[in-house]
C-alpha cells in the first residue's frame, strides 16, 4: 500500500512503428530500476487516426492527463494528407508546452562521432511559428502557410531558455533565427533574446543567422553551449545535433509547460526498422530519465542514466552506433539492450562522466510575461492580394487605377514579394498572385475600416478575385509591415 501512495501517476502512449519495441524496453527498465510509477496506458496514433479521430487522440488521453499532467509518449506516424492534424503538435500546443529540451551529447569514444567534445542543448520554441498549420490554397499556383510569432511567445521560450542556463550553470547561451530576411517576425524573436538577455550580464551571448549557425553547429559544435531558437528552425536544427553527436537514436526530449509536461525520442516512428528489435531504445529512455528528473526521482534517474552510459561504455550497442573497428563490443538489439542496462544497474562509467540529479522536483517554470501599454495604432494602408491571370503588371494597374476612392492610392504591385509595378522590370517571373497596396492619401494620412471594406468591393468591380487582404498600421508612428522587394 505505502508503494502505491508513493507511485506518481504518468501517463504512456507507445505509438507507432518502433514506438511499442522501444517503449517495452524502457518501461523494463524503469521497472527494473524501482521507478516509483503509477502508469496509466492510453493509445494514440495511427490506430487513432485510423479509428476516424483526426487528430490521433480520444477524449480518454485528455482525462488520463488531467489526472497525471505527464505524458512519455513514443514516436508517432502522422498520416499525410490535408486531412489529419499532427498529434505531437496538438498536444503540445493544447497543454502549452512552450518549451522544448533537446539535449545532444557525444560519448566518445564509445560512440563515433567526429566532435568528442560535443555537449549542446537546443531549446525549441514549441508552439509558434509555420506550426500554427494555418495554410490556404488561395490561387490555381499558390499556397500559403503563416507564419505566427508572437512577443509572449518569444518572452516566454527566450527567458526560460536564460533560466535554464542559470539553474544548470552552462556558460552561453547562442539564439539563432533569420533577421535579416524576416524583419518582423525573426527581428521580434532576435530583439527579445537582447531585452531578456540585458537581466542576465553573466551568461555569455550571442546571435547567429540561423543558416551559417546550423552549418557551424554541424562543423564545429563545441563552439555552441545553449542554443535558443524558433519552432522550425529547432526542429531542423536537433537533428542535425543529434546526429553528428552520434546518433538520432540517442537523443531524448523534453516538453516543458506551466503544468504539464511531455518527454519523448526525438526520432520518428522509422518504420523502415520497425517490428525487427534492432532499433536503438536509448532515446526514449533517456527521456524516461529526464521524466524521473522532472517528477522528484533524481534517484531513480541517476541510477537509469549512470547504468545506461555505462552499457555504453562497455561497447553494448545497437546496430544504428555499432562499429566493430572502434569500441563496440557487442551488436544487439532492442530488448537485450535494454536487458543489458538492467543488469548493469548500480554502476558508474569509468570513462564517461557519471551524472548526478537533485531529488526535489523540478518546479514549473514561472515565465512572467511582461504587460506593456498598448501602442498607438494607425490604418495608413492596406494589401489586397488577388488572383489574377492576365497580361503584364501594367495592365493589372491599369485597372485597378479604374478606381475610385478619396482615401486611398494604389502605391506599388508585387509578385511573391517582388516590386513589379511601377518600374518592374520584364525579366521577373510572374505567378497569378498579386499584392496590391493601397496606401492612404488623407490630409492625416490614415483610413478608417469602411475604406477597406470599400476598395475590396471595388476591387470585385473591376471584375478582379481578391483572396485576403492585410491591414498597413503603424505602431507608435512605426511602421508594422515590411516594404516590397525593389522597393
Ligand atoms: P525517423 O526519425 O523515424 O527515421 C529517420 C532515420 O533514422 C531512419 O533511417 C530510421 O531507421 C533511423 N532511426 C530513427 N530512430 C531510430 C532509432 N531509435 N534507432 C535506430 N535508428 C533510428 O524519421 P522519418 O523516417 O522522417 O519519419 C518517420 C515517421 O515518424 C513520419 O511519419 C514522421 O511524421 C514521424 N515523426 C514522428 C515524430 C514524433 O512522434 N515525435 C518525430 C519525427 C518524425
Amino acid at each position: 500500500m505505502r508503494e502505491i501512495s508513493r507511485s506518481v501517476p504518468v501517463t504512456v502512449a507507445k505509438g507507432d512503428g518502433i514506438g511499442p519495441e522501444i517503449m517495452d524496453a524502457t518501461l523494463s527498465v524503469l521497472t527494473a530500476a524501482d521507478a516509483r510509477l503509477a502508469i496509466e496506458t492510453v493509445q494514440v496514433g495511427k490506430s487513432v487516426y485510423e479509428r476516424g479521430h483526426t487528430s490521433g487522440m480520444t477524449p480518454e488521453v485528455w482525462e488520463s492527463l488531467r489526472r497525471t499532467h505527464v505524458l512519455l509518449k513514443g514516436p508517432i506516424t502522422t498520416p499525410q494528407g490535408s486531412g489529419y492534424k499532427s498529434l505531437n503538435v496538438t498536444i503540445r500546443k493544447t497543454l502549452g508546452l512552450f518549451a522544448n529540451i533537446r539535449p545532444c551529447v557525444a560519448y566518445a569514444p564509445f560512440v563515433r562521432t567526429r566532435h568528442p567534445e560535443m555537449d549542446v542543448v537546443i531549446l525549441r520554441e514549441n508552439e509558434e511559428d509555420l506550426y500554427a498549420g494555418i495554410e490556404h490554397r488561395q490561387t490555381d499556383e499558390v499556397m500559403q502557410c503563416l507564419k505566427l510569432i508572437t512577443r509572449p511567445g518569444c518572452e516566454k521560450i527566450v527567458r526560460y531558455a536564460f533560466e535554464y542556463v542559470r539553474t544548470h550553470r552552462r556558460r552561453k547561451l547562442t539564439c539563432m533565427s533569420k533577421d535579416n530576411i524576416m524583419k518582423l517576425t525573426d527581428g521580434l524573436f532576435h530583439q527579445v533574446f537582447e531585452e531578456v538577455g540585458r537581466e542576465y550580464p553573466e551568461i555569455e551571448q550571442e546571435h547567429r543567422i540561423i543558416d551559417i549557425g546550423a552549418a557551424q553547429l554541424a562543423d564545429t559544435p563545441e563552439r555552441f553551449d545553449v542554443i535558443v531558437t524558433g519552432n522550425l528552425y529547432g526542429d531542423i536544427i536537433s537533428d542535425i545535433a543529434a546526429q553528428v553527436a552520434g546518433s538520432v537514436g540517442l537523443a531524448p526530449s523534453a516538453n516543458i509547460g506551466e503544468g504539464d509536461a511531455m518527454f519523448e525520442a526525438i526520432h520518428g516512428s522509422a518504420p523502415d526498422i520497425a517490428g525487427q528489435d534492432i532499433a536503438n531504445p536509448s532515446g526514449l529512455l533517456l527521456a524516461a530519465v529526464m521524466m524521473l528528473v522532472h517528477i522528484g526521482q533524481g534517484d531513480i534517474a541517476e541510477r537509469i542514466h549512470n547504468a545506461w552510459l555505462t552499457t555504453i561504455e562497455d561497447g553494448i550497442h545497437t546496430a544504428d552506433i555499432y562499429d566493430a573497428t572502434r569500441m563496440s563490443a557487442r551488436k544487439v538489439g532492442t530488448r537485450e539492450f535494454a536487458d543489458e542496462v538492467i543488469r548493469r544497474l548500480g554502476k558508474q562509467p569509468v570513462q564517461l562522466t557519471p551524472v548526478s540529479y537533485p531529488s526535489e522536483a523540478v518546479a514549473p517554470p514561472r515565465i512572467s510575461v511582461e504587460t506593456r501599454p498598448l501602442a498607438r495604432k494607425e490604418l495608413v494602408g492596406v494589401d489586397v492580394f488577388v488572383h489574377w491571370r492576365g497580361g503584364p503588371p501594367s495592365e493589372l494597374a491599369a485597372l485597378l487605377n479604374r478606381i475610385h476612392s478619396d482615401a486611398v492610392k494604389l502605391e506599388m504591385i508585387t509578385n511573391r514579394g517582388v516590386k513589379v509595378w511601377p518600374d518592374g522590370l520584364p525579366e521577373t517571373f510572374c505567378t497569378d498572385h498579386w499584392r496590391c497596396r493601397f496606401k492612404a492619401k488623407t490630409p492625416d494620412g490614415t483610413i478608417r475600416h469602411g475604406d477597406i471594406v470599400g476598395i475590396l468591393s471595388k476591387v470585385h468591380g473591376v471584375g478582379l478575385d481578391f483572396i485576403k487582404h492585410e491591414s498597413l498600421c503603424n505602431f507608435d508612428g512605426v511602421p508594422g509591415y515590411a516594404l516590397g522587394q525593389g522597393q
